[in-house]
């Protein structure tokens, strides 16, 4: 999976650092020590021994668990439940939580060794159990063979023209595909660097980017801080404008915001599609056109398609459906759930749950998730990130959600959460707008005004969480 062999650097977090050989020593050590255990659970902390464990794993064909230091009690007992991890390795001096005193803890130490490594397991061996973002429901543990890592770490390495000679920067948190397999695993299959930032700042950003970083990742919440200093920051705007590629994902970045960067930098962000089963489906290329609120193209190797509610497929231009996908980038079975695992499938096809749209020229649009971003209202199916995005264009509003709520008349009246940039405006004049620069049944029924929205760990509003 990787080649391990350079004194170039991999891995840096703060003051520490290992190149590609040094890691390729002290993660072989505690492969070796892991050889032949059935699971272990990694406490992934934003430091260089969770990289250490993870490779460890991966070396001696463990199935290792990413866990998330700041899971609650009931997570975590679902998820070591669920998973049955023989052991779980941690920096030395880290405290776990009594929820994982039962198991065997094995200390992870930058110490090097030489030896014999097991023998690499098939491409269908699983690699990695990634939990869901948990977002619509209680997180689903995700089996990942190697064959979807190495596939989708090729493909988005060929749309991004990355090579060895690119320094990654970002502070994505390390057991979610964004941070670990992009952020991590990708560099390492590169052959380059990983700047690890431990915590993000724009500050921090300004200095990473200043230093050697060409490329950047970031979740929607990042670049929305970016774009609410950048105006102002011209170090910020310099630091930006230097980097070769800023990459946006897990949610949708506001066409706003996108706006914003780009006005400030003259670069353009890329987004790109992707989730826990199916890692990269879909990238704006870098040298592709960076249009705002697209997701690009089906990435190599991937099959996209659309799908209606009565399951025909969407060929016509301009058709919104279900995302489904296909290809050598998709999960093996969601664990334990066999149940899921076969409703997830058509024919075949990984069903996503998001709906979308083609541009005539290729492009995927997100329109957002079925569950619970398509608003029934009227006899209209009206999708929320359009309303989301207009509302943005509002100098009064700050952050925004839309979602839908029952009612007599329409089935489903159109609801914004609106977090105002100062004082609240009418809410009247909100609905106007986007009467005004949509169409008016578009229009927000009724617009709530809170101090902030409940988001998760990758800064994604759960939109359960919005009581009505
Ligand atoms: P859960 O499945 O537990 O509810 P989740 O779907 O948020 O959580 P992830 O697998 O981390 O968990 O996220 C994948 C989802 O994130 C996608 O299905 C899609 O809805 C959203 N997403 C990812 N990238 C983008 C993007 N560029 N634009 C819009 N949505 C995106
Ligand atoms: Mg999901």
């Amino acid at each position: 999976m990787f080649d391990l062999q350079s004194g170039r650097v991999a891995l840096r977090f703060g003051d520490r650092s290992l190149t590609h050989a040094e890691l390729a020593s002290c993660a072989g050590a505690l492969a070796r020590r892991l050889a032949g255990s059935p699971r272990v659970a990694v406490w992934a902390t934003p430091a260089i021994e969770t990289c250490v464990a993870v490779v460890a794993a991966l070396l001696a064909g463990v199935p290792a668990v990413p866990l998330n230091p700041k899971v609650g009690e009931r997570e975590l007992a679902h998820i070591l439940g669920d998973s049955a991890p023989a052991s779980v390795l941690a920096a030395p001096g880290v405290e776990l939580p009594a929820g994982l005193a039962d198991l065997p803890r094995l200390d992870v130490t930058l110490e090097g060794g030489d030896g014999e490594l097991p023998a690499e397991p098939g491409a269908e061996a699983p690699a990695l159990i990634v939990y869901t973002s948990g977002t619509t429901g209680s997180p689903k543990g995700v089996v990942l063979p190697r064959r979807a890592i190495v596939s989708t770490l090729d493909a988005i390495a060929e749309a991004w023209e990355w090579t060895e000679d690119d320094v990654l920067v970002h502070a994505l948190p390390l057991f979610h595909v964004h941070g670990l397999i992009l952020g991590v695993l990708g560099p390492l299959r590169r052959g380059g660097t990983l700047n690890h930032l431990g915590k993000f700042s724009t500050e921090a950003v300004t200095r990473a980017l200043q230093d050697d970083g060409t490329m950047m990742f970031g979740v929607p919440t990042m670049y929305h801080r970016i774009a609410e200093e950048v105006g102002a920051d011209g170090e910020l705007a310099a630091a930006l404008k230097r980097a070769r590629l800023l990459v946006s994902g897990s949610a949708a970045l506001p066409v706003r915001d996108h706006e914003r960067i780009a006005a400030a930098t003259g670069q353009r962000v890329v987004e790109r599609y992707g989730m826990t089963e199916t890692l990269m489906n879909t990238s704006v290329r870098a040298d592709g056109d960076r249009r705002p609120g697209a997701v690009g193209l089906p990435l190599p190797g991937v099959e996209v398609r659309l799908a209606g509610d009565d399951g025909a497929v969407l060929d016509e231009p301009g058709a919104i459906g279900e995302i489904q996908v296909r290809g050598q980038n998709l999960f093996t079975e969601y664990l334990n759930r066999p149940d899921a695992t076969a409703e997830a499938f058509a024919d075949g096809w990984f069903r996503t749950g998001d709906v979308g749209t083609r541009d005539p020229d290729g492009y995927y649009r997100i329109v957002g998730r079925k569950a619970t971003d398509i608003i029934k209202s009227g006899g209209y199916k009206i999708g929320a990130g359009e309303i989301e995005n207009a509302l943005l264009e509002h100098p009064a509003v700050k952050e925004v959600a839309v979602t839908g709520e029952p009612d007599d008349d329409l089935g489903e009246r159109i609801v914004a959460w609106v977090v105002p940039s100062g004082d609240a405006p009418a809410a009247d004049e909100l609905s106007d707008h986007v009467a005004r620069l949509l169409t008016p049944h578009k229009r927000p029924r009724r617009v709530r005004f809170v101090e902030s929205l409940p988001r998760n760990d990758m800064g994604k509003v759960m939109k359960r969480a919005l009581g009505t």
